[in-house]
């Protein structure tokens, strides 16, 4: 796509959509005058603006309000009769799921995947079991590998390398003849943070995922960051030792050698700590031993090694913890906060390390929140 310095007619108009679609979803139902009040500008504006998405049937007037003065405003909220289908294709694991314009996960299945035409079969026959095509205003995708975004490919997944090059935006396209996004998990699950999480009160910070993959999705002043066609967020395979183990994807001492969930149980082995192969970090948090104290200890300063890399490169000074780390908890969360402060010049400004909750719903919400993203979002 082009770059260009001033925006069109149709850009503006997408890009003030957005705002008001992001005011609602941040703020619940709002009157017009609300709306105005919100993003600055007047009622008659705001009237312009919400326009088309009351006549695609996005949004609706809710019964009036008994007000005080003159007339009594109707709030503007999303209309039910449009749903967003949401897929997350994790390594090895596939959720499906359909979620409502203000971010309510509606149904959802979960089925396990082990080549390419399992993951096919399993998608589409999910897919078909919870999408109508009728009511579907788009599919958003949160995938596992290197995607190639504009074409919605899968360029490279290490754990399931049948599942490269496949046209996975194509394929659904084709299928329920609506638009498809698809991204990288992590930047998906930041998306989500962004849209339904943190992301309400920070423009800010860096979404992490830990666990059979690591990866981080970067939110900078409000906007998911990515390179082009996609690129970026494979900061699990930067190098943090180059004389450390051999990594899947071929290089020696990767940050992930060192911060997965493969890590955290081949290191409880040696440390002697019961069941290591079924160890998970909210089993550890729940281990009173002198081991487990110095596992956990170890394990938040290997994820913090790759995290205050991220804190001197863009100062984003929140990180919000996804998949296996999450369940430590606070605590844990605390004890990476002060690892990473511990290598980051002083700034006066606390780092912020927050533990998703345990219905982690983010990479779904995140799928949803790409087809708005990408539909009313203008590249401002
Ligand atoms: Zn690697």
């Amino acid at each position: 796509m082009a770059t260009t310095s001033v925006l069109g007619p149709a850009d503006l108009g997408r890009a003030n959509r957005a705002r008001v679609i992001r005011a609602l979803q941040v703020h619940g139902p709002m009157s017009r005058s609300e709306v105005a009040r919100e993003l600055g500008i007047g009622r008659g504006s705001v009237t312009t603006i919400v326009q088309p998405l009351l006549d695609q049937g996005l949004l609706l007037e809710l019964a009036k309000v008994p007000a005080a003065h003159g007339k009594p405003p109707r709030p503007l909220w999303f209309a039910d009769t449009w749903q967003l289908g949401a897929v997350f294709a994790a390594p090895d694991v596939l959720v499906v799921a359909t979620v409502s314009l203000d971010g309510q996960v509606l149904q959802r299945s979960r089925a396990r995947f082990t080549d390419v035409d399992s993951f096919r079969t399993t998608l589409l026959t999910h897919s078909e079991r919870l999408f109508r095509a009728d009511t579907l205003l788009g599919i958003g995708v949160g995938s596992a590998g290197a995607v190639d975004v504009p074409t919605g490919t899968i360029m490279e997944n290490y754990r399931i390398p049948t599942l490269n090059h496949l046209p996975l935006g194509p394929l659904l396209a084709d299928h329920f003849g609506v638009p498809v996004y698809v991204d990288h998990h992590p930047r998906v699950q930041a998306i989500g943070d962004l849209w339904f999480g943190v992301g309400r009160d920070c423009r800010d910070f860096a979404s992490v995922y830990t666990g059979d993959v690591l990866g981080v999705g970067l939110v900078a002043d409000g906007r998911a960051v990515h390179g082009p066609r996609g690129g970026g967020g494979e900061i699990g395979h930067t190098v943090v030792d180059q004389h450390g183990t051999r990594c899947m994807c071929g290089q020696l001492g990767c940050w992930y050698t060192v911060a997965s969930l493969g890590w955290l149980r081949d290191r409880a082995r040696e440390l002697g700590i019961a069941r290591p192969d079924e160890l998970t970090s909210r089993i550890l948090a729940a281990d009173p031993s002198d081991a487990a104290r110095t596992l956990r200890g170890e394990y938040a300063r290997n994820l913090a090694l790759g995290l205050a890399n991220l804190e001197q490169l863009l100062g984003s000074g929140t990180y919000v913890l996804h998949g296996d780390a999450a369940g430590g908890g606070d605590a844990f969360a605390a004890l990476v906060a002060e690892e990473i402060t511990r290598r980051i010049p002083r700034r006066g400004a606390e780092i912020r390390v927050i533990a998703a909750p345990e219905q982690d719903d983010a990479t779904i919400l995140g799928a949803a929140g790409l087809v708005m993203f990408r539909t009313y979002d203008a590249q401002l």
